[in-house]
This record gives structure tokens, sequence and C-alpha cells, in this order.
């Protein structure tokens, strides 16, 4: 059998090509379910039967490209929704290397390689909604009873595509291994000169909510001393909360207070109430249990010492997920042959459909570099030649994992 051969001007041709799907100038806004996004998949459907692949749509828009035999097969993919303003490469960029190595397998007389485009992995409905209902986490009910901002339910929607009315199971017990291409989205290999990635695991997320409660009053006429000012004490918390965290935290360790509500935010009110969103990501529980241990000790410390109460109480948990050791192997040797020296192993910070795909099957990430490390905003882009590199890469991976 011969070796799985890409075909870079074809990978970029196909790429170009889907990003002329609901192209804005620089970005894409191809949102899951919008009328843009199932032109997409169903130009998608198009390029796999045109590659001899079989074309199949799940029960919630999940398109697959399944070889003819049904040799142990290997998928290859992410999804092709955007965000509501969206990188061209962001999923895209996955799905593209899937087909292009599916294409070349069977041009190459082996097969054994599928492709997929997930749906919904921004969260329009729900995050990671097609890999979630794929892998069973999510059942077809829950899944239709999702709905978006606007309020739409997404069984109407589904009602209106005619494919999801055809649509076909496909079980994940039918493939060894997913491998899950994408752009870092952060700034370390494009700051460190190197040239691909392949992921080692994939950070998991706790949310912790805080309620600052004091005394809302008149901001000219209450003295300083005695005040109960509820922005003040988030203010000392979250300083020395980051102190903390900064003293002990590992090295991949992240968190944000990404979400602040002030009341009644008004510059003449001193603020009796503060609500504040504290996210901590890393890529062991340890480590999140660690940040999350700190973060509610430091309320308790601090509640009621300057009269105001402190509530702290943990909305959101995402475990952290090696990637397989064995594929992931595959990978490394295939990035040091098509880069030497210049390719590392690194977490990822953001979370993929990896992520969940890794409960069920051996999976793995490679990952090409984001110029200026810029993502979601309009200029997001990465280098040609390393969009090919990762793509030849887990090519080099899939043909020796074959033989
Ligand atoms: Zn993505």
């Amino acid at each position: 059998m011969g070796a799985i051969q890409i075909n870079p001007s074809r990978l970029m041709a196909d790429l170009q090509t889907l990003r002329g799907f609901g192209r804005m100038g620089n970005a894409v806004v191809r949102q899951a379910f919008t009328a843009v996004d199932i032109e997409a998949r169903r130009w998608l459907a198009e390029k796999m039967s045109e590659a001899t692949l079989r074309p199949v749509w799940d029960e919630v828009g999940n398109v697959f490209a399944l070889p003819r035999g049904d040799e142990p097969t290997i998928l290859i993919g992410s999804h092709s929704d955007t965000q509501r303003e969206g990188g061209w490469l962001d999923g895209a960029y996955g799905v593209i290397c899937g087909l292009e190595i599916a294409r070349a397998a069977q041009e190459a007389g082996r097969g054994g390689v599928a492709c997929v485009a997930f749906a919904d992995e921004e969260g329009a409905f729900a995050p990671m909604l097609g890999s979630r209902y794929w892998t069973g986490e999510l059942s077809l009910q829950a899944v239709r009873a999702c709905s978006d901002s606007q309020g739409r339910q997404l069984a109407d929607v589904l009602a209106g595509i005619p494919e999801i009315a055809r649509a076909d199971r496909v079980p994940y017990e039918r493939f060894r291994a997913f491998i899950e291409p994408h752009v870092e989205q952060g700034p370390v290999l494009d700051g460190s000169g190197d040239n691909v990635a392949v992921v080692s695991a994939i950070a998991g997320v706790r949310q912790l909510e805080l309620s600052f409660t004091g005394e809302q009053n008149h901001a000219g006429a209450t003295p300083m001393e005695g005040r109960r000012d509820a922005l003040h004490e988030f203010l000392q918390y979250a300083s020395a909360l980051c102190k903390a965290f900064t003293a002990r935290a590992s090295e991949a360790a992240v968190w944000t207070f990404g979400e602040l509500g002030i009341h009644p935010n008004s510059p003449s009110i001193i603020p009796g109430r503060v609500r504040a969103v504290l996210q901590v990501r890393d890529v062991t529980t340890a480590g999140l249990d660690a940040l999350m241990g700190e973060a509610l000790q430091l309320a308790e410390r601090l509640r009621g010492v300057r009269g105001v109460d402190i509530e702290a109480r943990q909305v959101l948990s995402v475990a952290p997920t090696k990637m397989a050791p064995d594929l992931s192997g595959e990978l490394a040797m295939a990035a040091a042959e098509h880069s030497p020296r210049k390719w590392r192993r690194m977490p990822s910070g953001a979370l993929h459909d990896a992520a969940i795909i890794s409960s069920k099957l051996p999976t793995a990430m490679v990952f090409a570099p984001s110029l200026g490390g810029r993502t979601h905003p309009f200029d997001e882009d990465t280098r040609p030649e390393h969009l090919v590199l990762g793509c030849s890469v887990v090519a080099a991976a899939v043909s020796r994992l074959q033989s």
C-alpha cells in the first residue's frame, strides 16, 4: 500500500471554498443550523461523494464521510459551524483536513479513513451539541428541546432540513480512533517559532459564581468610615486571589473574572451588590481542585470583615481530558519527521469536540500555529505552509497506524 499523499493545493482550495459560505470580509458568519451552515454541509457532502466516500447525515446534522469498506477506520474532523463573528479556520481546518486525508486514502487504494463535520460546536443551541449527541451524552430528545437566543426550538429547525428526515445513525463503535486537527487559537506556537504541536491534554473548566452583598447608599453623603461597599470588597477579593494564584498555580492554569454585575451601577451610589463569575482552567483535576479550594477559602476568610457578605458556589465543572498516548505518540513521530526540532507537545486551554469524544474513542489533536495568537476576531489566520504541514503530519501518522 502506498502512503497517503495529501494534495496541498486541493486542501487550500477547499478551505477557501468553505470560507465562502458566510464570508464577511476576513471573517465568516456561519452559525449552526442557519441556511448558510446547511448549505456548507451540502457542499461538504458533495465533495465527499466526488471522493468516492459515502456522505451520511445523522439526526442532529453531523455529516460523516465513510469509506465503502468495513475495514477498521480512523475518523478525522472537527466542526464546520462558527461563532457569531468567527475566524475562517476555527473548526473548518479540521474538517477539510479530514476530507483531504480521507480522499487521499481512497486515491492510494487504502480506504480506512472517514471524515466528520460536527454540528453546533460553538453552542448556538448548546455547546458541542453534535459531539455530545454522537457519544450519547445528550439524548435526541434533549437535543431537540434546545433553543437558541431567539427562542427557536431546535426540533422546529431540524424539521426544515430534508437531509435530517433521511438521517442515519453512525455508531462510534465503527471507528478505531478520532483525530482532530485545529488551529491553536493562542500565541504559544507563533511566539516560539514551532510549526506544529501535538496536544497532550485538554484543560478542564470550573466556574464559581460569587455574590458580594453590602449596603447601597449615597456616594457623597456616606462617610468612608463604615461604608459597606460591595465593589470595594470584590476588588480586594480579586486582587488577593490573583496574587495567590500567581504564586501557586500550575504552569498550564489560567483564570478570568469574565463576567461582572454591579448594582445599581450608577456613579453617585455606593454599590450594594456585586455578582462576579470566576472561571479557572487547568489540565489536571488536582490543579482544578487547588484553584477552587483557594477561591472558596478566600471567600470564607473575607466574609463579613468589612461588613460585606460573600457567597460562593460552583456553577460549572468540566473534567480535564488526557489525549490517547499511543495515537499522540504516532503524531509526535510524524511531527518530528516533518518539522525537525520545530514542533512541541502542549496542552489545549480551549475546549474542543475531541474532549467529548475521548470518553469513547482513543483521541488525539494536532495544532497549527495561529498568527499573533488571534482567534474569533475577524483577522484569525495561519500561514498556508503551516496548514499544509499539520495535515501532512496527520496523514503520515494515519499511514503508519494503518500499516
Ligand atoms: Zn473550534
